[in-house]
């Protein structure tokens, strides 16, 4: 249905070249589009924007800010909220934890056990099982969020174990300035590993507006796009 929206032609078309971009990627990698997940991520924009973007078939957003995303999801009409996946991929404490699990369906930002268990808990006491990933450090700089790729292993087996959280894979951003293919290389080392011991594990999130087919040759089976689909970020309120 065209509502008129300039805001929608806006999106549709920018959404129509990242989705050709995703399908150009698959092609020169052998692998089929149909296999990697493009999530929207949202952030600073409105919930308005939200709505368009489900209307353009837009199945799953991010969210990295708790407050905002919390307001946000809460803003959507019903139908389209069931519709969308929502992913929560910003930094997250502990004691935030439980206010995610109200409106969030995986968190893809576990980098730590303290984490995890906060997370377990408030699901366990919504009476839901969440989705987690586990957000793998690139940049060997620590502070910017997630675990050293050779810890990643041993953090996997104790959230696997977590009767409320079901581990399904990795995360990471490309490391600020270096080339991202070698580091999604070796994020697709660290997934590997982990599906090993864990199958249902097979979630690797990588790639953003920048570096998508990198990540896509790398193996990501989701991809976080923000300006690529939503345009330039307003500047920070
Ligand atoms: C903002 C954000 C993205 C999207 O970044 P773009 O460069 O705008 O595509 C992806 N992942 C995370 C964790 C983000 O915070």
């Amino acid at each position: 249905m065209y509502d008129g929206s300039p805001r929608r032609d806006d999106l549709a078309g920018r959404l129509a070249a990242v989705r050709e971009r995703v399908d150009r990627a698959c092609a020169a990698a052998g692998r089929r589009p149909d296999d990697v997940t493009l999530i929207a991520v949202t952030k600073f924009f409105p919930a308005s924007d939200v709505q368009l973007l489900a209307g353009l078939g837009v199945t799953d957003v991010g969210e990295n800010r708790d407050q905002e995303a919390a307001a946000k999801i809460a803003d959507l009409a019903a139908t389209t909220r069931d519709s969308l996946t929502v992913h929560f991929v910003g930094q997250l404490q502990s004691n935030k934890a439980a206010h995610v699990v109200r409106y969030a369906d995986v968190v893809q930002s576990v980098d730590r056990l303290k984490i995890a268990r906060a997370l377990d808990r408030a699901a366990d006491a919504a009476g839901r099982r969440l989705d987690v990933l586990l957000q793998i450090d690139l940049s060997g700089a620590p502070g910017r969020g997630g675990v050293a790729p050779d810890e990643a292993a041993a953090l996997a087996d104790e959230v696997a174990a977590l009767a409320a959280l079901r581990l399904r894979g990795v995360m990471a951003v490309a490391p600020l300035g270096g080339d991202p293919a070698p580091a999604f290389e070796r994020l697709g080392g660290v997934a590997r590993v982990i599906r090993d011991g864990h199958p249902e594990a097979d979630w690797m999130s990588a790639g953003m507006s920048g570096d998508l087919e990198q990540a896509i040759a790398a193996g990501a089976t989701h991809l976080r796009v923000g300006s690529a689909i939503l345009g330039s970020r307003p500047l920070a309120r």
